[in-house]
Formats: C-alpha cells, structure tokens, sequence
C-alpha cells in the first residue's frame, strides 16, 4: 500500500534533528536565524518537537518590504511565468508527500491516513489548478490586476491545505505575500518555504512569519498590506474586519459554522451513516464546515441512531501514525478543555451524551448528543470537536427552519434518495456550499465560503481568484457579509 508507515515518521525526526536550534522565519528567499522562540509541540505524545519564532513588528515589516519589492517582478513574469512556478510547487508537495502527511500529522494530530489521502493531495491540486488560472486569467478576468502585497492568516486545523488555499491564488494572480500559519501548527507552512526556496521561486514572493495572534495583529494593521485574507474564528474575523473597516485594503474572511446535516426518511441510511462519520469524526470535528447538527426525519430516527451508535462504537481513536487510526489528538490541550466544557453545560442542560473510547491524553472520543435543545450550548456553539446533536424533523419545512436556525452559514449535507426534494431543499438553506447525499467534499474549481456570520468571500474557483484581483471595470462578485 502506497503512503506513510509509522516508521517513515523518522524522515521527519530526522529534519528536525537537523533543525534542532529552531525555526527562523522565511523573509526575502531565506530562513532567519530563530529569535525569540515558543515550544511546538506534538499532540498525540506531549512532546516538543521544535521551536518556532515569534515575531516582533521588525520581522513583519522585513518581510512585508520583501514582498513589496518583489511584486512588480513576479507579476511581470506574466501568466505562463507564474505558471511554471506553480506547477513546479505542486510537483514537489507530490515528491515531498510522504513527509508532508507525517510532519502534519506529528505537528496537529490528525491521523495519516487523512494527510496522506487528503490534506497533501488536495494541497497539490491547489496549486495544480491555480497554474492554470495563471495561464488563462488575463483572457478570462480581463482588465483586472493584483491587489499587490497580501497578507495571509491560516489556522490550525488544516495548516498545509488552508496555507495553499491562501498562496496558490495570491500567486495565480501576480500578488506577493505575507503568511502566517497558526501558533500551534507552523511546521508544515515553514517546510513549504523550503519547497519555494527549492523550486527557486523569486526571492520575497512567499515570506513566512510566524507567531501568535499578535504577530496576526501585526500583519493585519500593516500599511504595506494591500489585501488581507483570513481563516479562522467568527471571534478574530470580526476584530479584523473593524481594523480594517475605512482602510482601503481587500478582505475576505473564512470562518467558523455549525452545519446542518439533514436524513430524509427515504435517504440510504448505511450510506448517510458513513456521511456523519465524514461530517463531524473527519478531522476530529474540528473542521469549520463540520456537519455538527444531524436532522432527521422522526420516521426514522431510531433506525437511523441505532446504526449511527453501532457505527461510532467501530471508532479508532488514537495514534495518528498508525494507519488504523481513525481519529488523531485533539490539536492542543486548550482546545480538548474547550470541548470538555461545552459538552459538561450541554449535560448540565439536560443533554444525553454517548461516547466511544478514547486513550488518555490529548484525546476526545467520538461524541453523539440526544434530547437537545435547539436552543441550548450545544446546538448553537461552535465545538470544534468530535462532538454532533441529533434532532428529529417532521416535515421538510421543519428540516430546513432547523438548519437555518443559526448565525453561520458555510455548509450543509443533504441526504434523500428523491433528488428533486434535495434540490428544493439546497435552495432554502443559507450555506456556502450545500452537499447532496456526500459530505465535506472539496475541490479547487469549487468556491467555498460562508453566509452570514461564516464570512464572506470564496476560496477556490473563479470566485476565489477575482478576490485576488482588483477589477477596475466591475465589481469583484463578493458577497457583504453582516459581521
Ligand atoms: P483563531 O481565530 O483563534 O486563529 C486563527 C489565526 O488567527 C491564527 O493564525 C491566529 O494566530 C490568528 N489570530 C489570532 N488573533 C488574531 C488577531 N487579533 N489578529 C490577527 N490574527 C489573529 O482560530 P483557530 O482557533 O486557529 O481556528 C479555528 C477556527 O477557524 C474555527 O472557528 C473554524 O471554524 C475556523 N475555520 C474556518 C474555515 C473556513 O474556511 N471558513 C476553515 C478552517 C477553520
């Protein structure tokens, strides 16, 4: 079988061995020597792996002249210059996979065989298919141009792929940027600046820094910024969306949701079984897009609980290197506390909890909620966890009062056998992105992004590129979000 064993985990020792004083930032084509540094540590072992630098003003400046200096060459190269870079990125992420998966996984928990078969690939893909909107933007978005220099804030629950999400359009479309990946997970946005490095491109295009929410802070109040581009809490997005407000600069904004996902009684129910696991266990839930809320008809909610309950007792939960695994460590402690809380209020509120087994540690067992309230923390929070409630629905008309009752808006799954009923369906929910009989299904031709308070602004797709392009002869198709 293709792809990372526990034992490849050792090409990753060894680069940090070799790394063992730390990391520096990226800054103009070159690694800093590591400054002040924080601890990175591995979820699944408590260990500290490495050590990353923080970031003082001096280091974001660095790096935002760097990439101020190098944008009119990189968007002068043209559309086929920049292409060729791109497609060399994405050649090498495919060369570099096996490390890739294993550094993911060793840096966030998630298990391999989801960076193996979905982060680093799709990472690929991303940069494989922005080549080619490089090559054909100036046909296809005439008359538009770069923003110039964008600054870029990812979090930690896909590092690499929120990281290409962000740099493979920024590029795409002739602008230089600025990165910075979440405190808890920078290794794999530090070892593609070695890919960049490695492939040659252009000294400044890609800088790397690295820190926590002020060195986010401190990229966001930057005057050298031209456009910013933010994923992570509807918390943080609104902060950035009033720093900005009167500034001038772009802005989009991917944030959190708490996605319905919606069983009909004539759904395959084995199949929207299989859907939940995807939904809401993928990732140890902690993905923005998450299907956290299971509807379902009351014809059949207790066929369907008692198959979802068989199923969650199949879970692995345990260590993301070995390939059985079917869910990793929860990023961070914090984050495992989170979830801890806001299952014990749900509780408290009268909630009934079952679980699955979990190991000591930084991990928290598949989670499923009954006899919730609409109303209550549970249904309306955001748990980034493995954490789903399961209400029932009489009719359709309920089904989607349900899944419209809530402040975001990024995602829904829909699973009928009667296509009609799921398309009338998608029509009436208020998400970004509506799935029929699949779940968290992504691609790079396909726009994501939110309603609501998810965000505003789509990553992926011809969408995706217009907000890295400012369009003087009509208005880049953005939505206004009401943050
Ligand atoms: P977070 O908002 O705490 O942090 C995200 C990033 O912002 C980190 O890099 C962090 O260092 C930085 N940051 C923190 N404070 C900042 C500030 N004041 N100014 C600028 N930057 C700052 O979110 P998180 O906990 O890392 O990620 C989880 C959240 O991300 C969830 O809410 C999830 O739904 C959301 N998310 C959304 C999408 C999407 O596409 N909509 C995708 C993934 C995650």
């Amino acid at each position: 079988e293709y792809g990372p064993a526990p034992e490849d985990s050792s090409i990753v020792r060894n680069w940090l061995e070799a790394r063992s004083g730390g990391f520096g930032h990226f800054i103009d084509g070159a690694f800093t020597p590591p400054g002040t540094t924080f601890a990175v540590d591995n979820p699944a072992t408590g260990e500290t792996i490495s050590q990353a630098t923080q970031s003082s003003a001096a280091d974001v400046d660095a790096a935002v002249a760097a990439a101020r200096r190098a944008q009119p060459g990189w968007a002068a190269l043209g559309g086929h210059g920049r292409a060729r870079y791109l497609y060399a990125i994405a050649r090498h992420v495919q060369q570099h996979a096996r490390f890739l998966a294993v550094l993911e996984s060793i840096d966030n928990g998630k298990p391999i065989r989801e960076t193996r078969d979905i982060d680093v690939p799709l990472v690929a893909r991303h940069f494989y298919h922005h080549a080619g909107w490089a090559e054909i933007a100036a046909d296809e978005l005439p008359g538009t141009e770069p923003w110039g220099v964008c600054g870029q804030i990812v979090p930690w629950n896909f590092p690499l792929l929120m990281l290409s999400w962000k740099i493979a359009p920024a590029l795409a479309a002739g602008n230089t940027v600025v990165l910075k990946p979440a405190e808890y997970t920078p290794l794999s946005a530090l070892a593609f600046a070695g890919i960049c490095a490695e492939v040659g491109l252009p000294a400044g295009v890609v800088n790397i820094v690295t820190g926590d929410g002020e060195t986010g802070a401190a990229i966001v109040a930057h005057e050298g910024i031209d456009k910013l581009a933010f994923t992570g809490s509807t918390e943080v997005g609104r902060i950035i969306r009033r720093e900005t407000a009167g500034t001038g600069k772009g802005l989009t904004l991917e944030l959190g949701g708490k996605s319905p996902f919606v069983v009909f009684a004539d759904a395959d129910l084995d199949a929207a079984v299989e859907g939940v696991v995807d939904a809401i266990w993928f990732n140890q839930g902690q993905v923005c897009c998450a299907g956290a809320r299971i509807l379902v008809a009351e014809a059949v909610v207790e066929r369907f609980t008692a198959l979802l309950r068989a199923r969650m007792a199949t879970l692995r939960v345990g260590d993301p290197l070995d390939k059985s695994t079917d869910m990793g460590a929860i990023v961070h402690p914090v984050q495992l506390a989170r979830i801890r809380d806001l299952v014990a209020q749900g509780k408290a509120e009268g909630a009934v909890i079952e679980q699955g087994d979990a190991p000591q540690g930084c991990f928290y067992p598949p989670t499923l909620v009954t006899n919730v309230d609409p109303a209550s923390v549970l249904s309306t929070e955001e748990i980034f966890g493995p954490v789903v409630t399961l209400t029932a629905f009489r009719t359709p008309a309920d089904a989607v009062e349900l899944a419209n009752n809530t402040r975001y808006g990024l995602a829904a799954s829909i699973w009928s056998e009667n296509v009609n009923l799921c398309l009338d369906i998608a029509a009436q929910v208020k998400a970004g992105v509506v799935w029929i009989n699949c779940t968290n299904v992504f691609d790079a031709g396909a726009g994501f992004g939110g309603y609501r308070e998810s965000g505003f602004g789509r990553e992926g797709g011809r969408e995706g590129m217009t907000a890295y392009l400012r369009a003087p002869r009509r208005a880049a198709p953005q939505g206004v979000g009401d943050l």
